[in-house]
């Protein structure tokens, strides 16, 4: 199965990622984690490019392009191999971040993205996605609090931007109702966690 997560900065999607992914190997399922853009030597070159503060002068379909093109390849050289090998994958942002980043909150239409999109994934959606729901500003305080954290794009990017991406992925949530699953991220990190346990392993199960 093809499992995704989902949601803005700092809703915690990366540390319930890697619990998740303990927790499930402790009951005997054969996991995969990764993450977008990168998962894959080409992929993580291509999320350099992207991310490079220095890229000012980056245009928004270029990047759309970028992310569509990293995509493609994670897809066929780390993700489709594990779910033909009925691996259990878990993967850090996918489709749905470039429809809200891309297409919705930088404005070339999420239409427009999903067809490029779907030239690069062809049929391969997630069998389940969960969105970290959480407030942008409750977010991006949890992140300024870790001064530790990777520096990326945030510096460029203002509270409006965050608030588009973040009224975006509830617009996914009405469109792909029975994929994406709402986790309320504003809680303690141990009952988000637990809530998205529970959801995969309901998931998993049926
Ligand atoms: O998931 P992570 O926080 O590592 O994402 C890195 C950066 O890439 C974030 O700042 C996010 O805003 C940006 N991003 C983006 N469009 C995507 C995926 C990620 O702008 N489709
Ligand atoms: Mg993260």
């Amino acid at each position: 199965y093809f499992i995704t997560f989902e949601g803005g900065e700092g809703a915690g999607k990366t540390s319930v990622l890697r619990s998740i992914e303990k927790k499930l190997q402790e009951q005997g399922y054969d996991v995969v984690s990764t993450r977008e853009p990168g998962g894959i030597h080409i992929a993580e070159e291509i999320r350099g490019i992207i991310l490079n503060p220095n890229h000012t002068e980056m245009d928004a379909r270029t990047e759309a392009l970028l992310y569509a093109a990293a995509r493609r390849q994670h897809l066929v050289e780390k993700v489709l191999p594990a779910l033909q090998a009925g691996k259990v994958i878990l993967c850090d942002r996918f489709i749905d971040s470039s429809l809200a980043y891309q297409g919705y909150a930088r404005g070339l239409g999420m239409d427009e993205v999903f067809a490029i999109n779907q030239f690069a994934i062809v049929d391969a959606m997630p069998d389940l996605t969960l969105f970290f729901d959480i407030e942008p500003k409750k977010g991006l305080d949890r992140i300024t609090a870790n001064k530790d954290r990777e520096r990326n794009r945030l510096d460029l990017e203002n509270l409006r931007f965050h608030e588009d991406v973040y009224s975006a992925y509830h617009q996914l949530v009405d469109r792909f109702p029975n994929r994406i699953q709402v986790i309320a991220a504003d809680q303690t990190i141990e009952k988000v966690e637990q809530e998205s346990l529970t959801k995969i392993l309901d998931f998993l199960a049926d």
